[in-house]
């Protein structure tokens, strides 16, 4: 037999990696120690008291059986609460909150919703990719707004074209932002709703990194906005606060129409998040927060560590306050790939290639704090040695 895939598979983006991977494996080979910065997935494990409520749940016989689809009013409710207490944000959780197995999953569903054939969604560049794969399966296209070092990597919305705005249905913003660390004001947030208004958009905001930070505050959600229910829906994740990323626990809040959009395509698609998943969330949401704000500081800690060795090397790096990433420049006449080969040779620090976050992520390199601190240091040395 011969299968084909479909067109909206084909026309996905191809794989930039190959070659690195490639080189990385050779690298092993020769017996290097490799010190992993590729992935954007936290090495600690889940705090013990969360683990503890899953154990717990998952012998109640209760939560053996198919969940409520949109989530356990519990689990709702204690998601309106976490953004009265984070953001100050009422929200009514049986309308406005949905659960999620892992944001990735709504985010990409979302679109089917919302996205006809033909229509546009505006999408961030570099970013995690989800948005535009979501956007394609719909059967919509996506139009890029590159993130620039010059307008402190917020996208330009008066440099969008009217007739593209006249066919756009969503536009997405990621803050804190994934791969480069930027965050978002309060100020573009409001400009944000204001355009979205005008222009009958939907906002859809990923705020997976709000609460990886070494500040005293979150990163502030779109939701605080005035108005911003009128036109956003926000999508969050226990996976980056907590460690969770294996669990796959999300949520998504806003507008109750755009809710209700994404609950339906979910009752036709999933059966929800199994209830005792649930539950450890409401006791991560709940319980106490200082494993939130040792992570924050552990990361600070990492984050100098590794730029003191990069900095000695002539590199520079972008300079925030959120997440776990490191997104550095390339040294002049290098490539991203180049330079991200040329680190995984030399000093044996794998790192990821800006470009394959989009186009605009050219003459970058996005490094991801997921080694405990004495792993860091090494890198760090190793790469102090190189001169650029
Ligand atoms: C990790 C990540 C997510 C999704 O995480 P889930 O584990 O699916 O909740 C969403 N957006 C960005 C930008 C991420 O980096």
């Amino acid at each position: 037999m011969t299968y084909e895939f479909t067109d909206r598979l084909k026309a996905l983006p191809p794989y930039l990696f190959k070659e690195l991977d490639r080189i990385r494996d050779e690298v092993r080979a020769r017996g290097v120690d490799i010190i992993d910065l590729g992935v954007g997935d936290p090495d600690r494990p889940t705090p013990p008291h969360i683990i503890e409520a899953l154990n717990k749940a998952a012998k109640d016989p209760k939560n053996h059986q198919y969940p409520v689809y949109t989530g356990m009013n519990a689990f709702r409710e204690t998601v309106a609460d976490w953004y009265k207490r984070r953001h100050g944000v009422d929200l009514v959780a049986e309308a406005e909150v949905c659960s999620l197995i892992g944001s990735k999953e709504g985010l990409a569903q979302f679109p089917l919703a919302f996205i006809n054939p033909g229509d546009v969604s505006l999408v961030p560049e570099p970013s995690y990719p989800v948005y535009r794969s979501g956007t394609l399966f719909a059967g919509g296209t996506s139009h890029f707004m590159p993130l620039l070092a010059k307008n402190a990597f917020l996208p330009d919305l008066s440099a969008i074209d009217e007739a593209i705005l006249a066919k756009a249905k969503i536009i997405y913003v990621n803050y804190p932002n994934n791969p480069t660390g930027a965050s978002a004001t309060r100020e573009f947030y409001a400009e944000l709703v204001a355009f979205a208004k005008k222009w009958n958009l939907i906002v859809v905001s990923d705020a997976a990194y709000s609460e990886v930070t070494w500040l005293d505050q979150p990163h502030p959600s779109i939701l605080e906005t005035p108005g911003a229910k009128d036109v956003a829906i926000e999508f969050h994740s226990l996976s980056k606060t907590y460690n969770m990323t294996g669990w796959r626990l999300g949520w998504a809040a806003g507008n109750s129409v755009l809710i209700k959009g994404l609950g339906l395509v979910k009752s036709n698609v999933d059966s929800g998040v199994f209830q005792a998943v649930q539950l450890a969330g409401m006791a991560a949401l709940e319980g106490p927060q200082d494993c939130v704000a040792a992570m924050g500081q552990l990361y600070k800690e990492r984050r100098q560590v590794l730029i003191e060795g990069l900095n000695k090397a002539g590199i520079e790096v972008l300079k925030t306050d959120y997440t776990f990433y490191v997104w550095a420049s390339v040294p002049k006449g290098l490539k991203s790939a180049d330079f991200a080969s040329k680190l995984m040779n030399e000093v044996g620090v794998v790192t990821t290639p800006g470009n394959g976050f989009g186009p605009s992520g050219e003459g970058y390199i996005r490094l991801a704090l997921v080694q405990e601190v004495p792993r860091l240091k090494e890198a760090a040395d190793r790469l102090a040695k190189l001169k650029f």
